[in-house]
Order: C-alpha cells, then sequence, then structure tokens
C-alpha cells in the first residue's frame, strides 16, 4: 500500500494583514514550529505586499511561504500584477492558483488556471490548484463532474505529482462555518484521486488538500478522513493559536 503523502497546511491570509500584525503572526507560529515538530509540513500564505518581510522572517525554519496568486506570463506589461518569478525571488516555494475568490471575481477559467500553473512550475514553485462546486451544483447533484472537468482543464502540462498540490474547496463552504460531511468530502477526494491517475505520475504522492470553514474544531474529523492530505485555511490562518492547533491535529 503507498504510503500518504505527509500532510500540508496552508494558511491563506487572503487581503489581510499590515507589517504589524502579518509580522507578529508570522514570528509566533516560527518560533513554535522551531521548537514543536508538527507532523505537517506548514505554509503561509500572505499578501504580497508582505512576502519580502515574511520571507526574512521565516528564513531558517520549517515554515514556508506561499503566494495567492500569479500571472501566466514570466514578465511584461501587465500593470498590477506579479509573476511567478518575482514570487521566487521574494523567497516564495508555493503559489495559490484558481482560487474560488479570483474564479468568481477576477472571472478565471480553466485555461488561465492551468497557465498560471504552468507559468508557477516553469518559475520553480509549487502550484496549489484550488477547485470546487458552488452550492447550487452540488444540490444538482454534479459536484464530481464540475470537480473533474475542473481538474481537467486546471492541471499543469506534464505534472510532476511531488510539485503539485490540489486543493478541494466547496464555493459554499469557504467563509461560510458550512462544510460537506465527511463522507462528501472522502468521495469528492476518492474521485479526483482516480481523475489525477490518468494524468499524473505516482497519482498518490499529490498532496490532496480540503479547505472551506476549516477550524480547530472540526479539524480533527477532516483531517482524519484517509483521503484529506491536509488543508487549506482561510478566515483560521489569522489567528496563530487557531492555525497551529489545526497543524498539530494532523495525524
Ligand atoms: C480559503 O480562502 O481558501 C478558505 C478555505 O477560507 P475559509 O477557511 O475562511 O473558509
Amino acid at each position: 500500500m503507498a504510503t500518504r503523502p505527509r500532510p500540508l497546511i496552508a494558511g491563506n491570509w487572503k487581503m489581510n494583514g499590515r507589517q504589524a500584525d502579518g509580522l507578529t503572526l508570522a514570528r509566533a507560529l516560527a518560533v513554535r514550529a522551531a521548537h514543536e515538530p508538527l507532523a505537517a509540513d506548514l505554509l503561509l500564505c500572505p499578501p504580497a505586499t508582505l512576502l519580502f518581510l515574511v520571507a526574512e522572517l521565516l528564513t531558517d525554519t520549517p515554515v514556508a511561504l506561499g503566494a495567492q496568486d500569479c500571472h501566466p506570463k514570466p514578465s511584461g506589461a501587465f500593470t498590477g500584477d506579479i509573476a511567478a518569478p518575482m514570487l521566487a525571488d521574494a523567497g516564495c516555494t508555493y503559489v495559490i492558483v484558481g482560487h474560488s475568490e479570483r474564479r468568481a471575481g477576477h472571472r478565471e477559467d480553466d485555461a488561465l488556471v492551468r497557465a498560471k500553473a504552468e507559468a508557477a512550475v516553469a518559475a520553480g514553485l509549487i502550484p496549489i490548484v484550488c477547485l470546487g462546486e458552488t452550492e447550487a451544483e452540488r444540490d444538482a447533484g454534479q459536484a464530481l463532474a464540475v470537480v473533474e472537468r475542473q481538474l481537467a482543464g486546471s492541471l499543469p502540462a506534464g505534472a510532476d505529482a511531488a510539485r503539485l498540490v490540489v486543493a478541494y474547496e466547496p464555493v459554499w463552504a469557504i467563509g461560510t462555518g458550512r462544510t460537506p460531511t465527511a463522507s462528501d468530502i472522502g468521495a469528492v477526494h476518492r474521485h479526483l484521486r482516480r481523475q489525477l491517475a490518468g494524468r499524473v505520475a505516482e497519482p498518490e504522492r499529490v498532496r490532496l488538500l480540503y479547505g472551506g470553514s476549516v477550524k480547530k474544531d472540526n479539524c480533527p474529523e477532516i483531517l482524519g478522513i484517509a483521503e484529506v492530505n491536509g488543508a487549506l485555511v482561510g478566515g483560521a490562518s489569522l489567528m496563530a493559536e487557531e492555525f497551529w492547533a489545526i497543524a498539530a491535529t494532523c495525524p
């Protein structure tokens, strides 16, 4: 039987954090991680304005740095955008692509998400490819078909299992306090794993995260699901104690 990949607990700070509170949060986690080994990898994804500062703080700690988005091109006349090589230069090793807030708010489709994931890989970053159904799609019984379509359209070409993370984030669970049942999460993750089998060598090595209202109280159940290899955490990642408690739950 294949060994499960080491879990990843990723904090997506979204558009939150200024120097003072961002550095306080990152420092609290870095100090703790240096003294209390975890059974999971820890990743912080602050807003772009804090990347260089947080990178400096995380140097020589076990905590990794990621960004929340990247442009598909490596450089050029794209005002306001940030290229993947710039994120690598800032100290990132991961980048989130295709978060539902970007898919919905910035009209990003699967093709663009794939281009961003490929740009990330080309820059030496590990893309965290996000996907998930809306509430209407789940109610219509289309959840598996939707995530299957998004996975097929968003995965970078020639993906290397060790350098790819997929996050299943039902849109209706993000920031709402609602979560699917453990059985529903398991079913989606099993389906995604089967789909990965046709597209990536060693699909069992790809880390499949769950995201959507993960908190200290529900993470034992969610992270205990056999097919779940970690979590992408939004709101709860802004509180050091709560985020740490989630990471410390990993078996
Ligand atoms: C997210 O932004 O990816 C997320 C899962 O948010 P929250 O944990 O707040 O639902």
